[in-house]
């Protein structure tokens, strides 16, 4: 009997992004929501017949969401938050939950695990009704029995749904367990129809990240009460990007169908399969996270070994986590010396399937033998690209160079220098990317627009930036950064080392892509990468100019990086790189420069164990990087979404001076540990929400700093928004940003009495 598949879970933003462009257009209220429905309606088809087309046995549905799939469980289970609540239409609803509208605040985004998906983060509170509303997902179901196909169902378990939630009183989320239980069992007595057998994947991702007791203890009866329910039911627990070992054993004595686990990041889940040798096993064997082909004969001895513990007819071959990570196909890249390397969605599926139908077949044939040694060739190293240049042999201290000077030392001079007045405003950098701006970078890549004109296109943008900064009286400038598509493309493309895929996206958030580039070589910077834009702008005003770099861990976490070579080394190599950029733009006068580390958080191993490693390159590399920089050169670091308790001793070994953060969604909740850690130098903690269309009231920023003061030392705090504003139009930032700066100056008036 042939060996079934699963794939986990499949990317939903469409080959072209279809997904994404109707949305936006639906946002614009430039069509309806039944365009938005039919092309939502026409992707799913596409994807669940080529998964079928592929041989796959466990196929889902409910993978896909027109935003996101824990938004998705909280309109399930009734969780809308309160100021949505008496919005009467479902999808206008369901966006304002998420994009915030002129009466309530968007709910909080955060990333997903390990990986740079962002999810939305439920709001628990008393006075929520949990009441089961199934119609998405029986609609996804139904539309799939449709198209001729039984569907597993993907649905987020409880325990991960409430590990991931925040509650209003700020007390432990368990404590709604026995309120959402009853939604789920109504849900699956809905799903159970006598005569049929239903598969439903639970995704407790949760259950990898040291799992806490009482996240174990929860574990037997949440499963036992929801697989007990009805023979027809067959539930698989489904974990990803680590091990879950502890949690396997706890499930081997449910009554569930089947356990998934991710044997590419979890090696050591190969430990717990000896208890859960009576269930069937998913075997997560094809890497759903990267985007190289997969090493046959590596897996293949994988699910042999496994096959010592599980009996081959209950080993079901999968990916190790949804391919939700993974672009699409590299059946749209262009020929070249990479792409053979490359398995992306819809080749995993077909990887999936063949490692299958090999396992399942005994003693390799010969063609069989054949196929695996076509393989062997297009897996690095290999027959891989020569490693040229390994410039990790330039001396750079062990334990992470230091900077000159400490940090009082440095604050002394920098003070004088620059001059600032408490409270400074800032930005994060990049200003909005207007779609004159993308057609002119466009065409310049296709050379259909000559050098002259395209700099005279971003030196005009540069222009206007600083006009308007100055007008609206920042204190630290930017140029806005209008030429780059991307942080970590735009030095991608002038490093060598990368590789730049046609078509890679993979949804971040929402609607938004990220094109992550590959490093397949060793990275080296063969001349300056920002100084002339840096320099032209300063040229245009008295004020500092703040120079945009990003960091080495951010540019290594969001690209896709060959196996063969440790992350420690590639990190190493990038910082030396940035560390010549910081050197050449001091010399080029620049008094300021921004490091960005919005990725360096995500790149947190799941578990404990491991961060101890992890910490340490990491934080090598960022001293590497800005170990150029004089005591006199301000060093500014920002990081997106981060949760800080915990790392807090790290992110003081960097030693920013300053440190800029997102917070206004989240409020001071994130700041207590800068103040319970007596951390000593600057924070710019944000007050605006860009990943908002809301344009806040001065009053509005007012209140939002005097709440940061409440926490933060006056003399060394920073006004500035949570991130860069190029997602958002300029009607928006413009009168956004005056407002900022307004609330800024009352409050410098009000408080700097105070203080002199
Ligand atoms: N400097 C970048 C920008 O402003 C930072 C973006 C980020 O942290 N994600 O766009
Ligand atoms: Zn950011």
């Amino acid at each position: 009997m042939a060996v079934k598949t699963l794939i986990t879970g499949f990317p939903r933003i469409g080959e072209q992004r279809e997904l994404k462009k109707v949305l936006e257009d639906y946002w614009a209220g430039n069509i309806s929501f039944d365009e938005v429905e039919n092309t939502a309606r026409t992707l799913r088809k596409k994807h669940w017949r080529l998964q079928k087309d592929a041989g796959i046995d466990f196929i889902s549905s409910n993978d896909f969401s027109l935003y996101d799939n824990m938004l998705d469980t909280i309109v399930m289970l009734n969780a809308v938050p309160e100021r949505f609540a008496g919005i009467g239409d479902k999808n206008e609803r369901y966006f304002a939950m998420v994009r915030g509208n002129e009466k309530a605040a968007a709910m909080e985004m955060t990333k997903w695990f390990n990986t740079n998906y962002h999810f939305i983060v439920p709001e628990l509170s008393d006075d929520l009704i949990f009441r089961l509303d199934s119609s998405k997902l029986l609609c996804e179901y139904r539309e799939a029995k449709e198209a001729g196909l039984t569907t597993k169902i993907n649905i987020i378990g409880p325990l991960t749904f409430l590990e991931l939630s925040k509650t209003r009183d700020g007390g432990d989320s368990f404590k709604y367990l026995h309120r959402i239980m009853p939604v789920y069992r109504e849900l699956l007595e809905e799903i159970a129809k006598p005569g049929e057998s239903v598969y439903l994947q639970f995704d407790e991702p949760a259950l990898v990240r040291n799992p806490s007791g009482e996240i174990l203890s929860l574990l037997r009866p949440v499963y036992s009460e929801l697989a007990g329910l009805s023979d027809h039911i067959n539930i698989i627990v489904t974990s990803y990007f680590e091990h879950s070992v502890e949690a396997t054993k706890i499930l081997a004595g449910t009554p569930i169908w089947g356990i998934g686990l991710d044997f590419v990041h979890g090696r050591r889940n190969l430990e717990g399969l000896e208890a859960a040798a009576a269930k069937t096993l998913i075997a997560g064997v094809v890497d759903g996270r990267n985007i190289w082909r997969n090493d046959i004969s590596a897996s293949l001895d994988l699910l042999n070994r496994i096959q010592k513990v599980i009996p081959q007819d209950r080993i079901v071959v999968s990916t190790s986590c949804s391919l939700l990570h993974s672009p699409y196909s590299i059946k749209n890249e262009g020929q070249g010396d990479v792409k053979k390397y490359l398995a992306f969605a819809y080749e995993k599926v077909e990887e999936v399937s063949l490692l299958a139908r090999l396992f399942s077949s005994g003693p390799l044939s010969a063609a069989e033998e054949s196929l695996i040694g076509e393989n062997k060739k297009n897996l690095l190293p290999g027959s891989g690209p020569n490693r040229a240049k390994d410039n990790t042999a330039r001396p750079a201290e062990p334990g992470g160079k230091a900077r000159e000077g400490s940090y009082a030392e440095r604050r002394a001079i920098q003070e004088k220098r620059l001059n600032l007045p408490v409270l400074p405003t800032t930005t994060i950098g990049s200003f909005p990317q207007t779609s004159e701006l993308r057609k002119a970078r466009n065409d310049y890549k296709k050379g259909l627009l000559p050098d002259a004109a395209y700099e005279a296109v971003i030196k005009k943008y540069i222009d206007d930036c600083v006009v308007f900064q100055e007008e609206i009286g920042l204190d630290v400038l930017v140029h806005g950064e209008p030429e780059r598509n991307d942080m970590v493309e735009y030095f991608g493309e002038l490093l060598d080392g990368f590789h730049f895929t046609k078509n890679g996206w993979v949804q971040s958030y929402g609607s938004r892509c990220v094109k992550p580039p590959v490093i397949f070589g060793d990275i080296s910077r063969p001349e300056p990468m920002t100084v002339k834009w840096i320099s032209y702008a300063q040229g245009k005003t008295k004020k500092p100019m703040k120079g945009m770099l990003t960091g080495p861990v951010t540019i290594l976490n969001w690209s896709f990086v060959r196996n063969d070579i440790p992350r420690s080394v590639v990190a190493k190599q990038i910082a030396l790189a940035l560390s010549d950029e910081i050197a050449d733009l001091q010399k080029a006068g620049i008094k300021i420069i921004q490091v960005d580390e919005a990725a360096f958080r995500e790149g947190y191993p799941l578990r404990k164990e491991n961060t101890g490693g992890y910490e340490q390159w990491a934080l090598e590399a960022f001293r590497l990087a800005v170990s150029s920089a004089d005591k006199a050169t301000q060093i500014h670091t920002h990081m997106c979404y981060s949760e800080f308790s915990g790392i807090i001793k790290t992110i003081e070994a960097m030693d920013a001076d300053v440190l800029t953060i997102e917070t206004a969604r989240s409020g001071n909740k994130l700041l207590g540990v800068f103040r319970e850690a007596a951390y000593q130098n600057e924070i710019g903690p944000g007050v605006y929400d860009i990943h908002s269309p809301r344009i806040p009231p001065a009053a509005e920023f007012r209140e939002q700093i005097m709440a940061r003061l409440e926490v933060l030392d006056k003399q060394k705090m920073w006004v500035n928004p949570d991130c860069g504003l190029k997602t958002r139009r300029w009607e928006e930032v413009r009168p956004a940003l005056k407002n900022m700066v307004e609330a800024a100056l009352a409050v410098r008036g009000e408080i700097s009495g105070a203080i002199s």
